[in-house]
């Protein structure tokens, strides 16, 4: 290299220090806690230390759970380990097939395909099935995904203030009056940072009344959410009406990771020809395949996690109120408790942490300014003494910090 050269060599490395440096200084560096056990109610962490966890996405119990790993380890001996190849080539086996029927059918949808995340899934979705002749108009605080997803699609974007009904019908007004060809409304089933369940009965009625298509992301809903646990449709009575539903196996539903996107069968068809992160990447392991289908007909037979759940978030929604704090109110198992100040969440996280309990603090830019929080979440899996636990360790910390009296 010549001199000009390993200056800016060197110019590259030193500004990646100076970046990661302003976000340690600002509080904003994160730091990734370890742990050295199952993810579960209760978990270790590396350094010895027993925790409730009140912060995973396992809303059913069953990332860690028993009956899960075995299913996996009966579908890694008879599938093997992993495809070494796209579903296109040699990489769908009988297992991924039997996956896709039973995801469509307790979604009530025609078909499904599977990604390697939802991540995929929301990020192939929309360029195989819409052009510059198109519209999207999307809540403003949609997932990333779905961002980045729309960013890959040339179809005209429009941006609806977050759960705003009459925002909506103002965007969907402006994509006709500007002679869109095909117009769909796309939202987060829930919203993970405050558990807002959309108003899915409205933007049907929306969608019905401007022609629109409608998709949904049910990554925090999927297994859970209504009667049965198919999701924030059947929540708001609006099965059959959803064009496009996109979710994870990440979360409730076994929590390993992979993607879906459920829909009518030509656009299934069409997303397996066109979608490039199904097409350009390796298939889902067989293992995991495997212990999704378990998942589906565990809760498939029983509401009794689904029950559970709903049950312990009562409990917690009611007590956590009780000793004085602010939440966000609703019903969904993630419940904000609202701190306010960043650095007063940051202290309340570190103080559970010393007294057992895994929570995170969110602040400035995950969640707007002065709406610093801990965001619990609840799992079938809590015992109501792990929650009473819990509950008596927010009180403790809570005094100490002076947030209740
Ligand atoms: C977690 C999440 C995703 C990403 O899911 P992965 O399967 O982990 O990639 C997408 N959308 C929403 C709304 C999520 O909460």
């Amino acid at each position: 290299m010549n001199t000009a050269d390993k200056d800016h060599h060197h110019a590259f490395y030193s500004g990646l220090q100076d970046t990661l440096g302003q976000l340690r200084e600002s509080g904003l560096y994160k730091v990734e806690r370890v742990l050295a056990s199952r993810q579960g109610a209760e978990v270790v962490g590396s350094d010895g230390r027993h925790l409730i966890n009140m912060c995973a996405n396992n809303y059913l119990g069953l990332s860690g759970n028993e009956h899960t790993v075995q299913a996996a380890i009966q579908a890694t001996e008879k599938y093997g380990y992993g495809l070494s190849s796209v579903r296109f080539i040699c990489g769908t086996q009988t297992v991924h097939k039997e996956l896709e029927a039973a995801l469509a059918q307790f979604l009530g949808m025609e078909d499904t395909i599977l990604y390697a995340a939802a991540f995929d899934a929301n990020g192939g979705v929309f360029e195989p099935l819409f052009d510059a002749q198109d519209a999207i108009i999307s809540d403003a605080l949609n997932h990333a995904s779905i961002i980045d997803g729309i960013r890959l699609c040339k179809a005209a974007r429009y941006r609806y203030a977050h759960n705003d009904m009459a925002d909506l019908e103002v965007q969907l007004q402006t994509a006709s009056s500007e002679g869109r060809r095909h117009k769909i409304i796309v939202t987060d089933g829930v919203f993970s940072m405050d558990g807002t369940i959309a108003q899915l009965d409205k933007i049907c009625a929306l969608a019905d009344r401007y022609g629109a298509l409608v998709m949904i992301d049910e990554c925090h809903a999927s297994g859970f959410m209504g009667a049965t646990g198919r999701g924030t449709h059947e929540h708001h009575n609006v099965m059959g009406r959803i064009d496009i539903i996109t979710g994870t196996l990440g979360k409730a539903l076994g929590g390993a990771m992979g993607g879906f996107v459920s829909s009518r069968r030509e656009v299934i068809d069409m997303l397996r020809q066109k979608s490039r992160p199904y097409l350009f990447s390796n298939t889902l392991a067989p293992s995991i395949a495997g212990a999704s289908l378990e998942v589906l007909k565990t809760i498939t037979a029983s509401t009794e996690l689904r029950d559970r759940l709903h049950a312990n978030t009562t409990h917690f929604r009611r007590e956590i109120l009780q000793l004085g704090f602010t939440i966000k109110p609703g019903t969904h198992p993630v419940v904000p408790v609202m701190l306010f100040e960043a650095t007063v969440a940051q202290q309340f996280a570190a103080r559970l942490y010393e007294l057992g309990v895994l929570v995170s603090g969110f602040f400035f830019p995950v969640v707007p300014m002065g709406q610093a929080r801990v965001r619990v979440q609840l799992s079938a899996a809590h015992s109501t003494e792990q929650i009473n636990k819990a509950l008596a360790a927010f009180a403790q910390a809570g005094r100490e910090l002076r947030i209740i009296n």
